[in-house]
Parts: C-alpha cells; structure tokens; sequence
C-alpha cells in the first residue's frame, strides 16, 4: 500500500510518500515559503501532485494538529470533518488553517482517493479528568472550551512503542516520561500505553519552553500586559513567536547556535539553555509523581535526538530516583531511521534513558492505514467467485509448434474468467521420471515463456517436485518431458505447484485495503471441511475480475465444488497488512 502523507504548516508544506507496512519513502519533498508571492497552499499540494504524476497513491494522509473534543482519533475526511476541522481553528490558529487548506486543495485534486485526518491531540483525547481539566469555573471553561488537550501526539505514541521495543517490555506494563524536544516542544506521561498528562494544553503553548512559544507563564503576567496597554495580537505574537529559546537568548531559535554562543560566554544564551532544561527536569519529576513510578525517559525531536549537552544537562542528577546516566553513552548515542534508538543510562539504571528517532509522517501513515483496514473490515462482504484450477499449461510459440506442428494455431473452446484468457482445444500429455498425466489442456493465448501447473498429487504421480511460484516465475522451477501430438519438448524448467492466490482489481483491492503482493489468510467455512488458507497472495490490475484461485488438492481439502461462491469478511488485521477471510456461502448443485 502506498500513503501520501501532506503535513502543512502554516509555510511549508511536507510531503512523503510511502509505504506503511516497510516504511519505505518513494518520495519525500519540502514546499516552503508558503504565503508569499503567489505560493499558496493549493499551490504547493498541486506542486506535490505533479511530483508524484505516474505513481500509485492509494489513500493520503493530512496531519491536523488541532481536532478539539470531537475528534479523538484518526478519521475517513468528509465535508462534515472538513468543517469539524475548521471549527478547531480558533483552538490551533497557527495550524488548523494550514492543514485544512492542504485537506481540500487535495481532495480536489485526487477525488477518488480516501483522505484521512490524523490529529496530534488523538494520543491525549482519553486523558484523565484530573489532568485535562484547568481549575476555573466549568460554566466558564465549558462554554468556551477551555481544557487542555496535548499535542505532538503521533510523536509521544510512536516513540513510547519503539522505547517499549527496545527495553523489550510491552508498552501496556510500562510507566514513560516521553520528552519531544524539537523547535516545539512537549512532556507526556505515558502509563501503561495510555497518555495520562501532558504539558501542552488547550493550546500549544503551555509547558516547555520551546523555539519561539514561551510555554508556562504566570496568566497574572499577561494580565498584566493588558493592563499596561498590550492587545490580543501583540501579545499573541510575543508568546508564540518571540519568546522561548528565541525570546531569551536573543540568538534565534537554534539551539546549535544558542549553545555555540553559551560556550563562547554569552550569558543571555547560558539562560536560555538552563531555563529550557530546568523546566523539563520539573516535568519529568513531576510526570514520575503523577503517575506513581517511572521505568523509562524518552527523548526524541530535534533536540532530544542530537543534543548531547541538553540531554546530559536534563539527565543529570536523576541518580535519587534510580536513573543513573551513562556519560559516554550519551556522548555517542546516535539516533537513525535503521537504528532508531540508544541507550544513555548505564546497565544497573534502575530507570532507562532512550533517545529516540521520531517519524511523524511514518506514524501518520500508519494510523492512516488502520483507519483505510478498519472501514474495509466493516464494508459489507462482497460475494467472491472461488475457482478451483485444474492442471494445465502455457506455451511459448515455439514449444506449441514442435508439439503441434509448425503451422498449426491454438483452437480456442472457450472464455475463462480473466478477460483474454481462454481453455483451448489442444491438450498434452505430461511425462515425468515415474508416471505420465494425459490430456493436460493448454490455456491461451500464448505467452513469451512455457508454464506447466500441477497439483501436489500430480507431482507424485509423475515423480517430480515442483517448487510452489506466482504465476510467470519459473526461474529454477523443475523440469518435465511435454508429449503433443506432433513431437516431444524436454523442458530444463517450467514445471509449478501453482501459489493460491485472488484476482483483483485495483477497485477491489482498495474495497478490502490491501494491495497487489500483500498476503493475506483466508478461511473457508460453512461445509463439512472448514480450514483457514494462509500465504494467499494478492494480485491486482485493471485487467483482472475479482477471483481467488485454487487447485485441485486445496479445494478437496476444503470440500469446495469448482465454482462455488464465497464471501469476503474480515478477520483481526495482523501487522500492517489486513487480513481477508472468504467463508463460502453456497455450493452450486
Ligand atoms: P525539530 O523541530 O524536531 O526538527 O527540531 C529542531 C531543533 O532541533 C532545531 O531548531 C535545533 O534547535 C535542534 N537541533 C537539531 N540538531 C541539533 C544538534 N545537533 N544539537 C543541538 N540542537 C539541535
């Protein structure tokens, strides 16, 4: 399966395009500078499509940062989401824009494709009362939806599950402070899965000091702003894009820049750097508190994944709750896509310490994928023709005329299911080291390489073993002696056990979530030989009917008759590809 992942900020636009199940980017671009001259958002995703022209994009993702209190988990885009998005605006006014401007200007472009919203407050959405709620009056809070909600979400998930991963405990037994350090920054008490506190709150502006967001300050300091003359927008532009690293140090929002300058003197960077780690070790303490006990601090983003200093700095001194760093650790703690975590404390840590690479747009295509598996799980089964094949055969031209003769042509019988292919009159025999099968009937048309497929119990009779393959892979497959009617063709390979496997097309494939080269289980219930058939692979083009394919041997072990009818229904999905079942539901007479 293939996922567009579009995470729009407010002037940029990234995109990659990927498969969830490898994590694999086929492509990956960066659109900035959104906002001026003529660039606009509809702009950029159109930029993005014409980068993409000619690939398969099965679904796209579109990252929403805010999607308030009705939208706690990932979600199928209609208009109603569209506008639900568009409510949370005033929530998120620095994002929600952003990221609706990419959901429609892509869901004008690729209509048939299915969007999905993933939201950065999903992770937090089941966060205890006590935790979400400020303490001011409810009438108040409720009429204006004042709570906290939590974001970098889809960050604090995916590095609590590879942190769980890597210390090789399951994440529901696990107690995490998950640190998002980057140019936004976030804690988030993760308990036994579940995120239970988080610092950023109706907005993303509360907790941590951050690139240009101020995080915690007294609300009696903006009063008293306002008193002394400031109005919404000075203010609004002060604390979100003056303040923090920025704002303190005087030195951008770079902390490479910040802490080069710190090394060389400068006293206003020193605070900064101290005000930053002061005011994540207060929440790390506090996360322990709250939640009773602490296994394990996770640092990921920008900061958390490459500052050695900072990490030492917020690790530091931790030993009275049983964290002990390891120094060396950390100084060559490197953090990759293929190694994505390391350890900084030592072995006797009672309390590990993990940096953690993040990949929100990998993690967004995941939650993305679960959403497209789920609704396809709930579809409606659609009926499924089973076909049961019998052995048979392909020829190149050359092999049908030595077995034919030189002018003879393939006699079509008649049509078979898939569009073009056909039974012909023309039948063989096959001759193998102990036995002989005649009348094996050749299939048209022609094709540029010979096949011959046979059941399991074929291949005794004949003595030979022939290796299970996709249909055109006989690479290495075993050979067999062909007797026509006009002379004999020893082949050195061609003989298949052909692999079970369905037909579709790229509209069913979509229908059930799944794509071409996914193997899936199948059960076959509801006659007196139910079974589940695992290893059936998917194939899909527009030039096939849906259709599952058989043989001889597995339809007997099924008790299924040649033709019967089945019907897709869902099973739990395992890992990332879904899992299809075909329970049959009747058998013609
Ligand atoms: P993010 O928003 O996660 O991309 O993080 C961006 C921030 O990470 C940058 O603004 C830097 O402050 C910080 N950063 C990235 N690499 C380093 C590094 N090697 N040392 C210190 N800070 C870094």
């Amino acid at each position: 399966m293939t996922i567009l992942v579009l995470n729009a900020g407010s002037s940029t636009l990234k995109a990659r395009l990927l498969d969830p199940g490898t994590g694999k980017a086929l492509f990956e671009t960066k659109v900035e500078r959104i906002g001026e001259g003529d660039r606009t958002h509809v702009s950029a995703v159109a930029h993005v499509l014409e980068e993409v022209k000619g690939q398969s994009i099965e679904a796209v993702a579109h990252r929403v940062v805010h999607g308030g209190a009705d939208l706690t988990s990932a979600i199928l885009v209609d208009d109603a989401v569209e506008r639900a998005v568009e409510a949370c605006v005033p929530l998120a006014p620095l994002h929600n824009p952003a990221n609706l401007a990419g959901i429609r200007a892509a869901r004008k472009a690729l209509p048939s494709v299915p969007h999905v919203a993933v939201f950065d407050t999903a992770f937090h959405a089941r966060m205890p009362r006590r935790a979400h709620t400020y303490a001011i009056d409810p009438e108040v809070a409720g009429r204006h939806g004042i709570r906290r909600f939590g974001f970098h979400g889809t960050s604090h998930a995916y590095v609590a599950e590879l942190a769980a991963s890597s210390l090789g405990r399951p994440l529901k037994e696990l107690r995490l402070v998950t640190l998002h350090l980057g140019n936004g920054a976030s804690a988030c008490a993760v308990e036994l899965g579940h995120s239970t506190e988080t610092s950023m709150g109706m907005t993303p502006l509360e907790g941590l000091v951050m690139g240009t967001r101020s995080g915690d300050i007294d609300a009696g300091a903006i009063l008293a702003l306002l008193g002394a003359g400031w109005d919404h927008a000075r203010l609004e532009k002060m604390l979100n894009r003056e303040s923090g690293l920025a704002g303190l140090s005087g030195a951008g929002n770079d902390l490479r820049d910040i802490e080069r300058r710190a090394a060389e003197g400068d006293d206003r960077c020193r605070l900064a750097i101290t005000v930053f780690s002061h005011r994540v070790r207060k929440y790390v303490g506090a996360y322990a508190a709250s939640m009773g006990g602490l296994d394990a601090v996770v640092l990921t983003g920008g900061i958390g994944e490459n500052s050695v200093t900072m990490r030492q700095r917020i690790l530091q001194r931790f030993e009275f709750l049983g964290l002990v760093l390891d120094e060396d650790r950390n100084a060559s703690a490197k953090v990759t896509h293929d190694a994505p975590t390391a350890r900084l404390t030592a072995d006797h840590s009672r309390i590990a310490a993990l940096a953690v690479k993040t990949d929100e747009e990998l993690s967004i295509a995941r939650q993305a994928a679960q959403v497209l598996r789920d609704r396809a799980r709930e579809a409606p089964a659609q009926p499924i023709p089973i076909a049961v094949s019998a052995r048979h055969l392909h020829l190149t031209a050359e092999t049908f005329a030595e077995l034919f003769g030189k002018d003879a042509t393939p006699t079509r019988r008649k049509d078979i299911s898939q569009p073009g292919q056909y039974a012909c009159e023309e039948q063989v025999n096959l001759i193998g080291p102990r036995g002989r099968i005649d009348g094996v009937r050749l299939l048209g048309p022609l094709r540029p390489r010979n096949q011959v497929e046979v059941s399991r119990t074929d291949e005794f009779k004949l003595g030979v073993d022939a290796p299970i393959r996709d249909s055109g892979k006989t690479d290495g497959s075993a050979p067999i002696v062909i007797e026509g009617p006009k002379g004999k063709v020893s082949l050195t390979e061609g003989l298949i056990c052909a692999k079970r496997h369905i037909h579709m097309s790229p509209d069913d494939a979509k229908r059930y979530g799944v794509a071409d080269g996914d193997e899936v289980e199948v059960e076959v219930s509801g006659g007196p030989r139910s079974l589940v058939f695992g290893d059936v692979l998917i194939r899909v083009s527009p030039k096939f009917v849906l259709e599952m394919h058989i043989d001889t041997d597995e339809a007997n072990a099924a008790e299924i008759n040649p033709g019967a009818q089945g019907e897709l229904v869902y099973a739990d999905v395992e890992g990332a590809h879904g899992a299809l079942r075909v329970r049959r539901v009747h058998k013609p007479s």
